[in-house]
């Protein structure tokens, strides 16, 4: 059988890295999986339900023979794992990451690559509210998109590698640049989880006579904040690291919510039908 690629180490075996492991495996591109983390309880795990073939807690010593690199630790670490292996990454290696923010972390891996090391940036857009190697599945990438940005210094024929890559794993590959997917994900991913996670913080800690609402809740504020029960570590780490971009997107929102809030303090009914009509065109248009 011939694979695609030999050796994969994927630091972070997480939902992301451990996904993208398991479709690689399922697909047959990847002849081995070595797993690196700082934890062994989770490694063990990943290695325990077949997902990586070893599992290492030094970085630099899992990538000394690796064909590729597959980086999935929070966004805020990436560039911090890159700087620990740089050195280790043999040449010829590609280096790619699966992160939700992209243009300090290709600039800085740009930078940190050897002559004859490639780094690729990509973002795969899927994911669930859950975290570490038990939650991962071979499905997650199917028929989801998968962002690759390259910089004017990106390798084209690591770029292509890992496209198939992605594609093998079953995504749709799109190419962006890195600060427009920064600011596109931050209106269509990071505005959302920050407001979830803001309505969950006001309406938990709002109180009506003494009462906690939060137990009344039903299907309409479970389905709209399902995203607030994702790891709080992560996105403290998006949130900082696409801060510009997302403090634009809060000051949309907020003016959104300042003109329902308007409409509503004038009884105006007609704006209000309006505004509500506008929105569920909006929604209707994505299903
Ligand atoms: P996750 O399930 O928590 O997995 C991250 C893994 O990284 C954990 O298993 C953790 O294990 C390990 N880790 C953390 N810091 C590390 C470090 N410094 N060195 C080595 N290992 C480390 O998180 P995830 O959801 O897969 O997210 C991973 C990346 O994918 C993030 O950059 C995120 O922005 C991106 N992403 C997430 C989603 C999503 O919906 N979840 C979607 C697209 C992209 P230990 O703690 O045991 O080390």
């Amino acid at each position: 059988m011939s694979f695609l690629i030999d050796k994969l180490a994927i630091v972070g075996v997480g939902l992301i890295g451990g996904s993208f492991a398991r479709a690689l495996r399922e697909a047959g591109a990847v002849r081995r999986v070595v797993g690196v983390g700082r934890s062994r309880a989770n490694l063990e795990e990943a290695l325990e339900l077949g997902i990586v073939d070893e599992i290492s807690c030094s970085a630099a010593e899992a990538v000394s023979d690796a064909s590729v690199v597959f980086i999935s630790v929070p966004v805020c670490s990436i560039v911090a794992v890159v700087r620990e292996i740089a050195d280790a990454i043999p040449s010829g290696c590609i280096i790619t990451d699966g992160g939700s923010v992209k243009a300090d972390i290709v600039s800085e891996c740009d930078r940190l690559m050897r002559p004859g090391c490639f780094f690729v940036g990509g973002h795969p857009i899927a994911g669930t509210e859950h975290s570490g190697a038990a939650a991962s599945f071979a499905s997650l990438y199917q028929g989801r998109r998968c962002i690759i940005t390259p910089s004017a210094v990106t390798d084209k024929s690591a770029m292509e590698t890992v496209a198939k890559l992605w594609q093998v794993a079953g995504a749709d590959v799109c190419i962006m640049e890195a600060g427009r997917h920064d600011r596109i994900f931050a209106e269509i991913s990071h505005l959302p989880h920050a407001v979830a996670y803001a309505l969950v913080h006001a309406v938990g800690s709002a109180d009506v006579e003494g009462e906690n609402v939060l137990s009344y809740s039903a299907g309409g504020f479970r389905d709209f904040t399902r995203i607030a029960s994702s790891d709080p570590a992560m996105w403290r780490d998006i949130s900082l690291m696409n801060r510009k971009a997302l403090l634009n997107s809060i000051d949309g929102f907020s003016a959104s919510l300042s003109q329902l809030r308007e409409l509503i303090d004038r009884s105006d009914s007609q704006g209000l039908a309006d505004f509500f009509t506008t929105s569920k065109q909006f929604r209707d248009g994505i299903l």
